[in-house]
């Protein structure tokens, strides 16, 4: 992706490992040439994509020279692998895959080597033999019907532009390292005479990736590790195995944290004062390409962080969480609707004093649109649910909003001093909460419609 280049460039300049505003280094290029190389001429072979890949390299050796030269940073060059960067530069490693990996090595093998027989059908056998490794850790495959988000895909360790077998800890790591860059961007970004457009680029990219690798991670909710063994395969693993409950409320915890939490969009306004638009003005380029001139940092604070909400209670998403209940062997293994809504509002609501101990405190702009867009999001629920809603979701929203309800009535007195600006907030809240409460509810009640193919 375009945007690592910001943060291997910053992490580097912080490192003292190039000069502020330099290039990356020629081994980098060279690295993120070659796989690319590699990852086509894969396809050309008739492999399809396996962005399961970076599931077979454990955390602890990635940033291992001697373990990568062998096992690359990934199974396969046919992941989509984003460079790994080192938190301690002194512990950096390859960026890139040197070589193929251990999947590419048996699925090509699987495809052109010679096995015994002078028909297809005598061929079989010793093809069936090569098959039956799936279950091989190494061997590791999920490809692009896997891959996505929400509907499309429900294994967190498959997912384009992530890392390690442990994709959670390496997001939490991404974090971590792009929230150490904001403040000194500038310097590291920039040498004297580069221009400010630089900056506004570098400081998107961040935002950019530290949402992803919060996005990465809605995977783990309702979550499990999918396998295409076949029964009688050595080792061989069951389609399904759930992500354990510890697991994705960890995940959530992080979510709530790192993607909604209430200082994340707090930014010095000396830096925001920097981010000036690209003032070539050109077929494909000019300086409206965000609609206008000053950074609209409210836009694009709301567009990551509303995503992540709407991920979080897609009606897929709280449909699989129900049917991940069914799979769980115990209650205290499960992440049920109530949860995931009681964190949301935990979190986003955390001003309004919702964990009971807290009292109320004033909200930000920033903060006040991910309030009415997560309430929006509730209401929404209730009063006229997306097709798909389980009714379940429907009941659990409306509690949420009573408890809400009744969090922003307690705010709202006196001794809590709230600003302007909260005041309104809160009591509009309350009033739109309490209006759809009061609503008649016009739905249909009859069995549902059969699920479509
Ligand atoms: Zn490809």
């Amino acid at each position: 992706m375009a945007h690592e280049g910001t943060l291997l460039r910053a992490t580097l300049a912080a490192s003292g490992a190039i000069a502020p505003g330099a290039a990356v280094p020629r081994e980098y290029i060279g690295q993120a040439l070659k796989e690319l190389v590699m990852h086509e001429v894969g396809h050309t072979l008739g492999l399809r994509h396996n962005f399961r890949g970076t599931a077979a390299i454990p955390m602890e050796k990635l940033f291992d020279r001697a373990y990568t030269a062998t096992h690359g940073t990934s199974a396969s060059v046919m992941d989509y692998n984003p460079p790994a960067i080192a938190l301690d530069r002194s512990k950096q490693g390859d960026y890139y895959s040197r070589t193929i990996g251990t999947y590419d090595r048996w699925a090509i093998k699987y495809g052109y080597a010679g096995v015994p027989g002078e028909t297809p059908d005598a061929e079989r056998p010793g093809l069936k033999a090569i098959a039956a490794q799936a279950s091989d850790p190494e061997h590791v495959f999920g490809t692009d019907e896997d891959a996505g988000f929400a509907a499309y895909g429900l294994d967190p360790t498959v997912t384009r532009y992530d890392q390690t077998s442990d994709p959670l800890a390496w997001a939490k790591d991404r974090v971590t390292l792009v929230n150490r860059l904001f403040d000194s961007l500038e310097t590291r970004l920039m040498a004297a005479g580069d221009g400010y457009p630089k900056l506004r680029r570098g400081f998107r990219d961040l935002l950019f990736e530290r949402w992803y690798a919060t996005l990465v991670t809605t995977k783990y909710l309702a979550g499990a590790y999918t396998s295409r063994d076949h029964r009688g395969d050595p080792n061989s693993r069951p389609p399904f195995v759930a992500v354990s409950a510890a697991r994705q409320r960890e995940a959530l915890a992080f979510i709530a944290d790192a993607g909604l939490g209430e200082n994340l969009y707090r930014f010095r306004p000396e830096l925001l004062n920097k981010l000036a638009p690209e003032r070539w003005w050109h077929w494909g380029v000019n300086p409206f390409s965000e609609g206008r001139i000053d950074f609209p940092l409210h836009d694009w604070a709301l567009a990551f962080q509303g995503t992540l909400v709407r991920l979080l209670t897609d009606p897929q998403v709280l449909s699989r969480v129900r049917d991940a209940e069914l799979r769980a062997d115990t209650r205290s293994q499960m992440v049920t609707i109530p949860d995931i809504l009681t964190t949301l509002t935990a979190s986003i609501w955390a001003e309004a004093g919702v964990q009971g101990s807290q009292r109320a405190r004033n909200t930000t702009s920033i903060r006040r649109d991910l309030q009415r867009l997560y309430l929006a999001r509730l209401l929404r629920m209730v009063v006229t649910p997306e097709p798909g809603t389980p009714e379940d979701a429907r009941t659990v929203a409306r509690a949420t909003l009573v408890s809400l309800s009744g969090a922003l009535g307690r705010a709202q007195a006196p001794a809590n001093e709230l600003d302007g600006y909260t005041q309104a907030h809160f009591a509009d809240s309350r009033q739109r909460i309490e209006q759809a409460l009061n609503a008649q509810v016009v739905q249909p009640l009859g069995p549902p419609p059969p699920p479509t193919r």
